[in-house]
């Protein structure tokens, strides 16, 4: 650790040297073609530091846009970079075959090869992708790639930063053409009829991070993997739980089915209670007694998650704070994740004391949002990356590591963390994926990036507290400039991170970049430390140099690197898979009676002891108990995480004398086996998208503009039929976990 204090040191004096002019505002979509591709130059970025500048307050207050700072932390050229670090991230082609001229038409593909995303490839028989063999042709420039702004709401600046430094081309209202991204302020709807390019944002993502469907996806890993997924607080699920909660807290049987063990965990437990689609800490509030849940709102019983409240979180100069990750899903199938080395803390503006009955209101003591405690007269603004209520994680991580802690135990928990909980909610994100874009049904391919709240407690073990789907993208905050006048200034610390953020997985998704989309091969070994941790001063210069060079990638990939360490816990997407397969009629996402009868007699599964009586007994018993949990009561039917119990109930009564885990596998190994090999974790979606492609080219950039929606009626009918279109009725609430 010794070295690693003279890091830090050396670090923490760059850091305050940090702020230099960055140049101009916005890229103004012109239409002349720049003369070479950014992503064919020196490469990539990193990310560093930064701040808040998430939520927005209140709307009738008077806003005036701030002028944008001429002072840009991200301006300052580039010192110190290894030179393979510049050179690794050289365009995957040879120089003359990197540029060529633009000519407005988007030529798409879709690979057979990676999918789930399918990644988009630019064939060179039919696009103009310059071959790199031909020596008599003089050297074309590449067109750069074309980004649809128009619905970014308030990732906008950032975003026109990041397309900026990559010289790439911005529609800020959107283009008849097809772009090669659209970039999506909230969901993969926001821009309906793309069937072309990529969208950062995956169907379903928003509706699986809502607290009690991240608890539901949680809480079935733990029952197969308990100790793997002890990161995520115990939670009941309001209203359907409270007996049980209640039961359990009378009894005071919580500590010894505490999930994240404390190191007193038999003190009398306090619980947080988090409205379900709520975000920015609106509603939460803690309580010790059950009797003090607030139920019922108006007539309607309150859908929220209740749970063990951390009460022993780590402390800086006595605040409670929390990590902001973020996080790249660059592909679904193959899974490919990436971790932003940079993030942001977020802290407290009230001393930290563990809650009695007195403090339990505290919210400035005990929740860490920055929308709560900006409105405490102790909000630090700061331009300093290592002070003020918003820092970076790197400082803080710094700051640790001089007392002594092992940050690299703690970044490589982290990182498990995240990886375990993106492989929680897949199954289900699947089932939303292929309901929305059929493997026949042309479509983008999807990327996004989340934001991982996670708090570390004071054994420096990192809890997952949630993820948001739309982590808030702001590099500007609010200011009271005069009495009861607001306007938005900039955030150096948050322009920092975020710029970087958006700016590198721009970069990953490059379809012109193949090197850097390229899937690299997972590690072998299966004992590797998850290294990776923003501590060796690589990550602190994240702008480009004076000659628009990039700095490296501040996403590092850490799935499929570190596979063999958790492949093994990829098994409900197994049973997502056989799920998918029976579910027969696109665009569906429940299973009807029929559907899970021919389930059963196909893998064979009843017999004299279970008849196909019990079966249609089983499909009603669950189905009816799963319904207050639908998203859309229109829809009927059995979803993923009702199949899922059905599952473990069949597998409980097939193989009785085994664990939950192992008889879960032996279940999946025998249905598999009558099945063939379609339905393992990767490679369903695979064969499907090698036979949409057989059947036929894609079809090239394909934009409808502005169809005419059908009505909710046409919705609700098409819903209801057995055989319905692809079209499936916009999720109801599109709120849950977003920031902006
Ligand atoms: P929201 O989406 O409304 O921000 P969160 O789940 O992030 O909801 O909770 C808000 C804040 O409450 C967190 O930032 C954290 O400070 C605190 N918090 C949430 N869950 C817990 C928990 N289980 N233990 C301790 N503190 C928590």
């Amino acid at each position: 650790m010794g070295d690693h204090y003279g890091d830090v040191r050396v670090q923490l004096g760059r850091m305050k040297s940090l702020g230099e002019d960055a140049g101009k505002e916005d890229v103004d979509p012109d239409e002349e073609m720049p003369l070479s591709s950014p992503s064919a130059s020196p490469d990539p970025t990193g990310c560093i530091t930064a701040v808040p500048g998430t939520d927005a307050l209140s709307a009738d207050i008077c806003k005036q846009k701030g002028k944008r700072s001429s002072k840009n932390p991200c301006g300052k050229p580039l010192q110190g970079f290894p030179a393979h670090a510049v050179k690794n991230f050289n365009s995957p082609l040879c120089d003359q075959t990197l540029h060529i001229k633009g000519t407005g038409k988007i030529l798409q593909g879709k690979s057979a090869e990676s999918n789930g995303n399918y990644v988009g490839v630019h064939e060179s028989s039919n696009t103009q992708e310059p071959r790199c063999e031909d020596d008599f042709k003089l050297p074309r420039k590449r067109r750069p790639v074309t980004v649809d702004t128009s619905k970014a709401k308030t990732s906008l600046e950032a975003l026109k930063l990041s397309i900026k430094e990559l010289q790439w081309k911005e529609f800020h209202t959107g283009r008849r053409a097809a772009c090669d991204i659209y970039w999506h302020g909230v969901s993969f709807h926001d821009n309906e009829n793309i069937v072309s390019g990529q969208v950062n944002k995956f169907p379903g993502m928003v509706e699986m991070l809502r607290k009690i469907n991240l608890s539901r996806a949680v809480r079935t890993m733990q029952e197969l993997f308990p100790e793997e997924y002890d990161f995520y607080p115990r939670s009941w699920i309001l209203p359907e739980e409270y007996q049980q909660f209640s039961t359990e807290v009378l009894l005071q049987h919580l500590p010894k089915i505490r999930m994240v063990k404390e190191s007193d965990a038999t003190e009398s437990p306090t619980f947080i209670v988090k409205p379900d689609g709520g975000s920015q800490g609106d509603g939460i509030y803690l309580i010790r007694d059950p009797g003090d849940l607030k139920l019922v709102v108006g007539a309607q019983a309150k859908q929220a998650v209740v749970q063990e409240y951390i009460h022993k979180p780590l402390l800086i100069d006595k605040l409670k704070f929390d990590i902001r990750l973020y996080v790249l899903i660059k592909s679904m199938q193959p899974l490919e994740i990436y971790i932003a080395k940079e993030g942001l803390t977020r802290f407290c503006t009230e001393p930290y004391q563990e809650p009695s009955q007195k403090n339990l209101s505290r919210v400035f003591m005990h929740l860490t949002n920055y929308s709560l405690n900006v409105q405490s007269g102790n909000y630090v603004h700061s331009d300093s990356q290592n002070t003020g209520s918003k820092r970076t994680l790197s400082s803080v991580l710094y700051r640790l590591a001089a007392k002594g802690v092992d940050i690299k135990r703690v970044w490589s928990d982290i990182i498990a963390l995240v990886i375990k909980s993106v492989i929680a909610v897949l199954p289900d994100l699947k089932v939303h994926y292929q309901a929305d874009i059929p493997p026949a049904k042309p479509g983008p391919t999807c990327f996004q990036i989340l934001g991982f709240d996670i708090l570390l407690m004071k054994n420096l073990k990192p809890v997952l507290l949630e993820v948001n789907s739309n982590p808030s993208m702001r590099i500007e905050h609010e200011q009271e400039v005069a009495p009861g006048v607001f306007e938005y200034v900039p955030s150096p610390v948050d322009e920092q991170v975020k710029v970087g953020v958006i700016r590198d997985t721009l970069r990953l998704m490059d379809p012109f970049n193949k090197k850097l989309t390229a899937t690299p091969q997972p590690r072998g070994g299966g004992s590797d430390p998850l290294e990776v941790i923003p501590a060796d001063g690589d990550s602190l210069d994240r702008s480009p140099d004076n000659a628009g060079n990039l700095p490296p990638l501040c996403l590092k990939q850490v799935y499929p690197k570190y596979t063999k360490q958790f492949s093994h816990l990829r098994l409900v997407e197994r049973i997502a898979a056989l799920f998918i397969r029976f579910l027969g009629v696109k665009g569906n996402m429940r299973l009807g009676p029929t559907a899970f009868r021919t389930f059963i007699r196909t893998c064979k599964l009843s017999n004299s002891n279970f008849t196909m009586a019990s079966v249609d007994i089983l499909y009603i018993d669950i189905t009816r108990r799963w319904s207050f949990a639908l998203a859309d009561s229109r829809e009927a039917g059995m979803g993923l995480q009702a199949f899922v119990e059905a599952f473990f109930n069949l597998a409980g009564r097939r193989f009785k004398s085994l664990t939950l885990r192992e008889q879960v596998v032996s279940l999946l190994d025998l249905c598999e086996s009558h099945l063939g090999p379609q339905s393992g974790v990767e490679d369903r979606r695979s064969l499907s998208c090698s036979r949409a492609l057989q059947r036929g080219s894609r079809p090239q950039a394909l934009y409808i503009p502005h169809p005419r929606p059908s009505s909710p009626a046409a919705q609700r009918r098409a819903t209801s039929q057995d055989c319905r279109p692809h079209q499936r009725p916009k999720p109801r609430t599109l709120r849950a976990n977003v920031e902006n």
